[in-house]
């Protein structure tokens, strides 16, 4: 399960691009904050999470929030401002055996493309090429998916939804748009797979007198999207307020536990991630590394990445250093013990407003430091 948002330039407050995403998984599957430079490549192939396919000679630095044991990402960005968040989805096409998981399509399109819509080409190529299957989560072979993705960049979105090696993508219009493990494209879409409509048709998926409508014809039960649902609320609530969206809007959206945006339970939000995408200023990352955003620090990322110290990510041995794992050991007392962050993040938020590139390096490093210390202080109280 996982909620995507994006909002384009003529929603938010600054002309920014903004996305955001909550990443819905196994509870307990440590989920890191992990960052790979831009890399030359003498190597012909690279081991994705379980297949091997031919490298690129270069690779784009990219920033991720990356389950630790998959080689693929839940989202992530990279230094040419491109950002992709992917979901779930449960389609009329068999699942497929060990390919390409979603997470590898999302890391490998990050690593290899310069924008949006290039991103969602790399995608579609390694797609038709490799396929995607396997197990999406560390030793359950039951959790298997089709995969949609939420593509942006400083000036544009798309939706690229796919049902095995089938696709189609939609360049994203109004000035809001989510995605919450349904596929959500209909008739109006701008590129698809050669052949989709031939072969939905062929299948009895779709009747040859409508327009062709993606969704209805590959999604497993489909059924409208409900006003109630994760999606029908994230997508009302981005509605009612574009035009004035700012980081901090999509962030309290992602904090929405009532809705179920911010998902408890044996699946829960495991890391969560607001971008803001800016044509003449440096692309600001908002980045959890730790579980439910609604107890959970954004700090703040900028490229070009030189270290995420003092950040430190989890291994499967506990180390009260990591955040994720101070997070884990304090949302464990009872009650709980996480502190409400809102309010430092709009503090950091309104510092680095007027912040310079080497104001900002500090403000980061300084935010991850404050949330450490916090950490150990209440555990340290609490034991
Ligand atoms: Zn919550």
């Amino acid at each position: 399960m996982c909620d995507t948002f994006v909002a384009l330039s003529q929603a938010t407050t600054d002309g920014s691009v903004i996305f955001g995403k909550n990443s819905d998984r196994p509870y307990s599957e440590i989920q890191n904050i992990t960052y790979y430079p831009h890399d030359e490549h003498k190597e012909t192939e690279i081991q994705c999470t379980y297949i091997k396919i031919p490298q690129v000679e270069e690779t784009n630095a990219v920033l991720l929030s990356q389950p630790y044991w998959m080689f693929g990402a839940e989202m992530g960005a990279n230094e040419h401002g491109v950002v992709i968040g992917n979901e779930a989805v449960w389609t009329r096409e068999p699942l497929g055996p060990p390919a390409l998981l979603g997470m590898d399509l999302l890391r490998l399109a990050l690593e290899r493309s310069q924008t949006a819509s290039n991103a969602l080409e790399t995608i579609v190529e390694l797609l038709e090429r490799y396929g995607q299957g396997g197990a999406c989560a560390e030793n359950d072979s039951s959790l298997n998916y089709h995969n949609s993705f939420l593509l942006a960049d400083r000036s544009e979105a798309w939706v690229l939804e796919t049902a095995g090696k089938w696709w189609v993508a939609e360049r994203v219009k109004e000035p809001t748009r989510n995605i919450s493990n349904n596929l959500s494209i209909r008739t109006d879409y701008d590129l698809a797979a050669a052949g989709l409509v031939d072969y939905a048709r062929e299948k009895g998926f779709s009747e040859t007198t409508k327009p062709f409508d993606f969704a209805k014809a590959f999604e497993i039960n489909w059924r409208e999207c409900s006003p109630y649902s994760r999606e029908g609320i994230g997508r009302r609530i981005l509605q009612d307020k574009a035009g004035n969206i700012s980081p901090l809007t999509i962030m309290k959206l992602l904090r929405n536990c009532e809705a179920g945006i911010c998902m408890h339970g044996g699946f829960r939000s495991t890391a969560s991630m607001v971008s803001q995408l800016f044509s003449l200023e440096i692309d600001i990352h908002w980045m959890t590394g730790t579980p439910h955003p609604c107890k959970s620090m954004f700090k703040p990322i900028t490229f070009p990445i030189s270290s995420l110290t003092p950040y430190q990510p989890a291994t499967n041995s506990p180390d009260q250093n990591s955040i994720w794992w101070a997070h884990t050991q304090l949302s464990e007392t009872k009650p709980a013990r996480l502190p409400n962050w809102e309010k430092k993040e709009m503090e950091i938020h309104s510092k680095i407003q007027s912040a310079n590139d080497e104001q900002f390096k500090a403000i980061s490093k300084q935010a991850f430091t404050i949330e450490q210390e916090k950490y150990l202080s209440l555990i340290q109280n609490s034991f």
